[in-house]
């Protein structure tokens, strides 16, 4: 099992995305219409063409980057763990590297050693006789 993002799956993100951009720009050039005043012969029906490609641009692009059940078009809880994985370990992977860092202070314990006047081995702070030679510290 792959974490990568599957190619098939980009070029849906990227095709959705597209899709977005010519329905915004259908959409957008009926108020150009409008202002000129040609508006009788276009204006519905591509408001409503460009209206439709923006919204299908967007549930494409969710399914690309989420996969078909981790958008919640399938309803499939363990497919949508998978699907989700590359997406989430990217969100993870934030999450992660800042625990890792509260990790290493809090591990970051100061040690302190005594050495044994006698022997110099190197004792617990706490100790009260050196654990190599007995001699009392
Ligand atoms: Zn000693």
């Amino acid at each position: 099992m792959s974490d990568k993002i599957p190619e098939s799956r980009k070029n849906l993100y990227y095709a959705g995305m597209f899709l977005t951009i010519i329905g915004l720009i259908l959409f957008l050039s009926n108020f150009v219409i409008v202002f000129t005043g040609n508006m009788f012969n276009f204006m519905p029906m591509l408001s409503f063409v460009g209206f439709i490609l923006v919204a299908l641009g967007q549930v494409i692009r969710t399914v690309g980057a989420k996969g078909v059940a981790g958008s919640g078009i399938i309803l499939d809880p363990e497919k949508a763990r998978e699907d989700m994985k590359p997406y989430s370990k990217a969100m993870g992977g934030v999450i992660d590297d800042v625990l890792e860092n509260v990790d290493k202070s809090e591990t970051k314990k100061e040690i302190v050693k005594i050495k044994c006047r006698n022997c110099e081995t190197l004792n617990d702070e706490d100790a009260i006789y050196c654990k190599s030679c007995g001699e009392k510290l």
